[in-house]
């Protein structure tokens, strides 16, 4: 074992931090556009349902940027109440991921851990670069990863192959000496199988165990992958 890469959203920051930070940008938009008469929260529920509806479709797909898709859904949901989305949307998209963000609390402990082994620690992400680095920023941990490849930098969306394949390209290592954190079976294990590196799911309440069989593993809490990849390299040294 040499590599360990792992997803962004879901995975290193939770769900709950990222819901408060779409909250807030629907605030801050319907705010800009003297809106708030408007209920934010069911506004921004509209928000996500047409967004996951265009990522659901973009799953595997060649890239074409997250600021135009994401502004395509708050427009969608603009025209439908009948006021304009500012000019500078992705501005505030990416100011109110870098305020609100919220990593697990293991998760630097886990990233640390894994470097300490000697291990390449890097993400495989379906972000844009500029959301992506200034997110890791904000949080205080992009110095912390080997290795960032996004979908922007592969051309594709995961679960397709480029990804994985140009991340561990970036890491010199194979498939077989590296394994994928995440927490979407759909994307995340079956991205990382199809080129023949393992996987682990977060799977903190355990909502996806229909799907677990895609997962090499599964885990609640993100330092568990710590004794998992230990486990993985007493294994290959005791086979040798
Ligand atoms: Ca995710």
């Amino acid at each position: 074992m040499k590599a360990v890469f792992f997803d962004f959203v879901g995975t290193l920051i939770t769900k709950a931090g990222e819901n408060v930070t779409h909250q807030n940008i629907v605030r801050e938009v319907l705010r800009r556009a003297g809106r708030e008469d408007l209920d934010y929260v069911k506004v921004w529920e509209e928000y996500e349902n047409e967004s996951s509806r265009l990522f659901k479709e973009l799953a595997g797909k060649p890239y074409v940027k997250i600021r135009d898709v994401d502004t395509e859904a708050m427009n969608m949901v603009a025209e439908r109440h009948g006021f304009s989305v500012p000019e500078d949307f992705w501005e505030i998209s990416i100011a109110m991921h870098e305020r609100f963000g919220e990593l697990f609390p293991d998760a630097v402990d886990t990233i640390k851990a894994l470097k300490a082994l000697g291990l390449h620690v890097g993400i495989i992400t379906d972000s844009d670069n500029d959301y992506i680095e200034a997110h890791l920023r904000a949080l205080g941990i992009y110095d912390l990863f080997d290795s960032i490849t996004t979908s922007e930098d592969a051309g594709f969306y995961k679960p397709h192959e480029r990804p994985f394949l140009l991340a561990l390209e970036r890491a010199g290592v194979e498939p077989e000496e590296a394994i994928y954190v995440g927490d979407n079976p759909a994307k995340d294990c079956v991205g990382a199988k199809n080129i023949g590196m393992m996987s682990v799911l977060l799977d903190p309440n355990a909502q996806k165990r229909d799907l677990w069989g895609n997962c090499d593993f599964v885990v609640s809490k993100l330092s568990e992958v710590v004794e998992i990849v230990k486990g993985l390299m007493e294994s290959e040294s005791s086979r040798q």
